[in-house]
This record gives C-alpha cells, sequence and structure tokens, in this order.
C-alpha cells in the first residue's frame, strides 16, 4: 500500500490508510485505490459502480459555480418568472410569490415543502459548497468544514430545482395556445442558477475533496483514523 500501510505477515496483520482504499457504497466491496487521470473512470469490478471519477481543478470550477449560483439565487427567487395573459388578464409570478400564496391560502403542508426543496436546500447547500470549496482550494480545513461537507451531501436528495422546472416547463406547454406567454427576468435567472446548481455537482470530485479535508483535519499526524484489518486475504498482503 505505497508504503504507508504497516504489515504483519506473520500473524496477518495489515493497517489500511483512508487513502489506499475504496469501498463499494452499493456492494460493499474492498477495492484498492489506483490513480487515474481527469476523464477516467474507477469502476467496481463486482457491481461496475463508478468509484472514482477526478475532474481537473475541481475545487476552483465548483467555487465558480457555486458562486454564480448564490449571485443567481435572490433574483431568480423574487423576480417573475412568466407574465400570462389570458384574454387581457394578465397575471405574473415569482417562487416567492408561488409559496406565500400556498402558505396564505392554508395549503400549510405544501407551502412548507416547496419552500425547504425549492428556497431554503438550495440556498444552503450553495452556501456549503462554496464554504468547503474555499476551504479546499486553500488547503484548509477542520472539523466544521467535514461537518459542512456531510450536510451537503445529505441534503443533495432533498433539492427539488429540478422539480420546479419540469412544473414550469408543464404550465409552459399547457398554455402555449391559450395564453399569451412572456419570459421575464426571473425565468432567465432561475435558468442560470438551475445550470449553476447542476454544473457545481458534476464538478464536484467528493474524492479530492476528502482527501484534502482528511490531510487538513490530520494536521500531519500519521497513521491516525488508520483501518486494521486482522486475519487479512492473501490478495491484500501481497498488494501490500
Ligand atoms: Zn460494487
Amino acid at each position: 500500500m505505497d508504503g504507508k500501510g504497516q504489515e504483519g505477515v506473520g500473524n496477518k496483520k495489515v493497517t489500511l490508510n483512508p487513502g489506499d482504499v475504496f469501498v463499494c457504497p452499493d456492494c460493499d466491496l474492498v477495492v484498492p485505490r489506483i490513480d487515474i487521470n481527469p476523464g477516467e473512470k474507477l469502476c467496481c469490478c463486482r457491481c461496475g459502480c463508478v468509484l472514482d471519477s477526478p475532474v481537473e481543478n475541481s475545487a476552483e470550477k465548483t467555487m465558480a459555480l457555486s458562486l454564480t449560483g448564490l449571485l443567481l439565487f435572490v433574483p431568480a427567487i423574487f423576480l417573475p418568472l412568466l407574465t400570462l395573459d389570458i384574454h387581457g388578464l394578465e397575471n405574473t409570478g415569482s417562487i416567492y410569490a408561488s409559496v406565500y400564496s400556498l402558505l396564505d391560502s392554508g395549503f400549510v403542508f405544501t407551502g412548507m415543502a416547496v419552500l425547504l426543496t425549492s428556497i431554503v436546500i438550495p440556498l444552503v447547500k450553495l452556501l456549503l459548497l462554496f464554504v468547503v470549496s474555499v476551504q479546499v482550494c486553500m488547503h484548509k480545513g477542520n472539523r466544521a468544514t467535514v461537518f459542512m461537507f456531510r450536510l451537503y451531501d445529505k441534503l443533495d436528495e432533498w433539492e427539488m430545482l429540478e422539480v420546479y422546472m419540469i412544473g414550469i416547463l408543464v404550465t409552459i406547454v399547457k398554455l402555449f395556445h391559450m395564453a399569451s406567454i412572456e419570459y421575464d427576468t426571473g425565468f432567465f435567472c432561475f435558468i442560470g442558477l438551475l445550470g449553476a446548481t447542476l454544473l457545481s455537482s458534476s464538478m464536484l470530485d467528493e474524492n479530492y475533496y476528502w482527501d484534502v479535508l482528511y490531510e487538513a483535519c490530520r494536521g500531519g499526524e500519521q497513521g491516525q483514523n488508520s483501518l486494521t484489518v486482522h486475519d487479512a486475504p492473501d490478495v491484500v498482503e501481497e498488494r501490500a
């Protein structure tokens, strides 16, 4: 294991550092880590799950995209998205106005769900990603940074900007022949926000981030948080 692991062949004891292996999230197979280049993928040999997919300058790209998303956030949420003109009756609305309308009409549960998944969680995710990316760019980090990155990971499945976008597209398609539709500034800001959010997720190289945070938190102490395997299989000993 690159000379970092400690081994005792006699009593079959192998110590692995966190950077030496991947554990497949789908089938739990422990796979030795291999350095690959940006654009290549390391897949699990048992189930084919992608274990590593490095991105060049991941922290810089993710930081720029999350900052773009933050700058577009306020106009995308508060400015009108569309103006509908049906036989002279004009109606316009923003994401914030739709949430307010739901809450004001008594649909508290639905309004809170839309508020959380379309406004609060996307904003918190962008803030967390920006702060963590700045730390990773500077090769710094502490327990708070680790907590923020873990929280970002947990919140990932609760963001539903894409669902809101599908709702807008359905509205446009349904009313296309019945109403005159005008696209307002908020619509284009929302498209930009959605693009920046999706691109920042795709540019995020989680393995690289964890490596940097681990090194920063470890503070030069060798062997801390390492995994010791007793009675390890022969193939692990040969690689070590
Ligand atoms: Zn697998």
